[in-house]
């Protein structure tokens, strides 16, 4: 009975594993069907200062299947990242991206936003990654000093040398680089001390727990961060910014850029800009 019972749970297992293995594979093959029949999408989401005025945006990117409706980027990437199909993403993603920029830099409103895109681990660790982001940018025309790349901790945890060499490199053309999610990973501080960076942005998960006053653990946290970016020289942004007191008890320790939905959601380049010149006419009239 019981051996009976185990190997039909074994069988059920099975069964369960391979249908998340073809729905995998079906789903890899629709993502790379889509990046040819334009089902991909940049939106663009502000980054402010303290008076509100918008510096820049981080590209995010947006997936509508064609039967299953819009695709998280939490569950597309990590698939794309499977495969070497994270490499023509990411440069589609920095193309598009360089194109925006190249856009906006018609605009008065625009001309002085800075782009953040993000850039997987295997994107960033392939041997040609900075020549290929150098090829995109002089191919669009886009100005590099616009262009912020966002890493994350655990990829540049290994080949610590060789990640140097390259933000050196892409540093030398004016590009700067932010440390996404951070807090979560793994980054001693002898090793954030050695790496380029520009600026830090400090992750959600802290922001969201944020009490107006108090000495709650993620108070500390986001404190010891702002002084560990003071120490380093670096700038220092907030994401996941939702509420008015998130953002004042950030003020107070010293966080002066944000990003979240208290300030804008992700939106298309039409909306994007839309937004951006109903802000600016407000300023101006104001
Ligand atoms: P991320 O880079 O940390 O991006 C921030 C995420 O938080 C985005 O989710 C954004 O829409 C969301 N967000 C922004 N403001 C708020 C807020 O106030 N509250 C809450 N709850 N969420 C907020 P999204 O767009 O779903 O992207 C998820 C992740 O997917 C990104 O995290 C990034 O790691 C990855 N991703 C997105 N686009 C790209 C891309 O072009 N290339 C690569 N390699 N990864 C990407
Ligand atoms: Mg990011
Ligand atoms: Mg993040
Ligand atoms: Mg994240």
């Amino acid at each position: 009975q019981a051996k009976a019972s185990g190997r039909n749970t074994v069988c059920f297992f099975d069964q369960a594993m391979q249908h998340t293995v073809d729905e995998r594979a079906a789903l890899e093959s629709s993502l790379r069907d889509a990046i040819h029949q334009q089902q991909l999408a940049l939106h663009y989401q502000p980054q402010v200062n303290a008076q509100g005025k918008v510096l820049g945006a981080e590209a995010l990117l947006r997936w509508q299947h064609p039967e299953k409706g819009p695709i998280s980027p939490g569950l597309f990437i990590p698939l794309a990242e499977k495969s070497t199909l994270i490499i023509q993403l990411g440069n589609w993603v920095l193309e598009t991206a360089c194109r925006q920029l190249v856009s906006w830099s018609h605009a008065p409103e625009s001309a002085g936003l800075t782009l953040a895109v993000n850039v997987s681990a295997r994107q960033f660790h392939q041997p040609d990654f900075v020549q290929q982001v150098l090829d995109i940018v002089e191919q669009t025309g886009a100005d590099p000093r616009r262009l912020k790349l966002e890493l994350t901790e655990s990829m540049l945890l290994n080949h610590v040398q060789q990640t140097i060499l390259k933000m050196v490199a892409l540093k030398a053309h004016g590009i700067s680089f932010s440390l996404d999610d951070f807090g979560t990973g793994y980054s001693s501080l002898a090793y954030l001390k050695r790496l380029p960076l520009d600026q830090l942005k400090i992750d959600q998960s802290f922001v969201r727990d944020l009490q107006q006053a108090g000495h709650d653990t993620d108070t500390d946290i986001v404190r010891t961060i702002l002084a560990l970016a003071q120490t380093l020289a670096l700038d220092v942004i907030a994401e996941g910014v939702e509420t008015d007191a998130q953002q004042a008890t950030l003020a107070r320790l010293g966080c002066h850029h944000y990003q979240g939905y208290l300030f804008g959601r992700p939106l298309p380049t039409e909306q994007f800009n839309q937004a951006l010149s109903q802000k600016s006419a407000q300023t101006i009239t104001a």
